[in-house]
């Protein structure tokens, strides 16, 4: 069949048996942030564009090449003349609203979660989509080695509830202040020009607009050169070494595992201090990433803010809800349909419709097979869908004004008084029977 339209190339559907995935995922995430004290918020699906040019970064990669534009078809001009961008990510739209709520006045640091759509016009592929989904953690108006540790903490619970303990690798780096950034710049500049020629071309126009992003390049040949150069750790300044010390020793202190990576240096331009990342083990090579974040002490600044210090996480739903089902991850799958009503007869029919409605307004998830008229496919219907209970309405019942209420995952069946089955029901199903 040629069909007329399909979902955008990277987009893909949810679809309904995927779902328990997405649940199982935001559940243990909601659950875990706000056993932390972490407060939900919800965020526009688009924003001024200056937000992520400003902090996502203009030589970033995310803003110069896979941000979309939000434009009205109308040649009429917006009141505002604002140009829209698609949220490539949860951090600027966050450090926005603490500021424009003025949440400073609040006990600090202030802890905010969010979860939902982002879009990046990436290459589509497996584990990378246009429309993908995040996670996302932020503590703002605080820095402190503890509060970066028990964050990672937070990180490492969910993704042990997830049953991803032993699949992933937690790594972690300083990339340095506002202090000694400009002076880890010039170093490394320094240290790269006379290696430009045996760069890739984007390393290589990177030199000079952000050296550090040659730290973290993919491309082999870029690897090898970048492994002979002295660590970070050796150039950022005296407090930030006391700093990511403190807060490896609170790591070790909370048992949260960890392994060093001197060269992590993540794609996004307002990071600054404590860095880190979630690689999936299951790559040799180390390169695919179900989460990352840092500290970025000098965004907000940015936005009008003053110097407000800040870290926050971001994960990927997909990538983390494709490796659950490689794994075949037991997910919750529970039966969605507490109640199927079964008729066979015309008056059988109106007396389901008004059980349909009675039960519905009762808020019991009631279901019923339209057009299966025999007691046999109605029955598989009821399986088919998982039913806790199916309602048989025959002829008999109806002269004997009753309802044979069938326990589908035991069997068994027992034959009920109409005015009794809502009371009969209530009690099956809230003793979980
Ligand atoms: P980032 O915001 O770039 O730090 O990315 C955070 C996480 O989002 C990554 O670790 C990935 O798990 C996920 N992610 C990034 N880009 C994509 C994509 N195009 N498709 C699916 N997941 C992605």
């Amino acid at each position: 069949m040629k069909l007329n339209f399909q979902s955008p190339k990277g987009v893909p559907d949810i679809l309904p048996q995927d779902q328990k995935y997405w649940d199982f995922v935001s559940n243990i995430v909601q659950k875990r942030c706000q056993a932390f004290g972490f407060d939900k918020i919800g965020l526009p699906i688009f924003e001024d564009i200056g937000l992520f040019q400003k902090g996502t970064g203009i030589n970033s990669d995310i803003v110069q090449k896979e941000m979309y534009e939000v434009k009205r078809l109308s040649d009429e001009p917006d009141e505002d003349h604002i140009r829209y961008a698609l949220r490539p990510e949860f951090t600027p739209g966050i450090a926005r609203a603490y500021l424009e709520h003025g949440m400073q006045i609040r006990p600090q640091p202030v802890k905010l979660f969010a979860y939902g759509p982002v879009f990046r016009h990436d290459k589509p592929q497996k584990g990378r989509y246009r429309q993908f989904y995040q996670f996302n953690m932020e503590v703002l108006g605080a820095k402190d080695p503890l509060i970066d540790s028990l964050l990672l903490l937070l990180i490492w619970q969910i993704y042990a509830d997830l049953g991803l303990k032993n699949e992933i690798t937690l790594e972690i780096n300083n990339i340095g202040c506002k202090k000694c950034q400009p002076k880890i710049r010039k170093e490394l500049i320094s240290l790269l020009e006379p290696l430009e020629s045996k760069l890739c071309p984007t390393c290589q126009s990177r030199i000079y607009t952000n050296p550090l992003r040659v730290l973290d390049c993919k491309n082999k040949s870029c690897q090898s050169i970048v492994h002979t150069l002295p660590h970070l750790i050796d150039f950022i300044c005296a407090d930030c070494k006391k700093y990511f010390m403190n807060t490896l020793e609170y790591l070790d202190e909370l048992k949260v595992p960890y392994d060093l990576n001197p060269f992590l240096v993540r794609g996004i331009d307002y990071y600054t201090s404590t860095t880190f990342e979630v690689k999936d083990n299951a790559d040799p090579n180390k390169l695919t990433s179900l989460g990352g974040g840092g500290r970025y002490d000098n965004l907000l600044a940015l936005y009008g803010g003053h110097d407000i210090a800040a870290i926050g996480f971001a994960a990927g739903m997909d990538r983390i809800i494709e490796k659950i089902k490689t794994l075949e991850i037991k997910v919750p799958s529970e039966s969605k349909t507490d109640i199927f009503i079964i008729q066979i007869g015309a008056k059988a029919k109106k007396l389901a419709l008004n059980l349909i409605a009675d039960f519905t307004q009762k808020n019991y998830a009631v279901s019923c097979a339209v057009g299966k008229d025999t007691l046999s496919s109605q029955l598989k219907a009821a399986n088919k869908v998982k039913a806790k209970y199916a309602l048989i309405i025959g002829q008999r019942e109806i002269i004997d004004k009753t309802v044979i209420v069938k326990n589908m995952t035991e069997a068994t069946q027992d034959t009920i008084e109409l005015a009794e089955l809502e009371k009969y029901l209530n009690i099956k199903l809230n003793a979980g029977n």
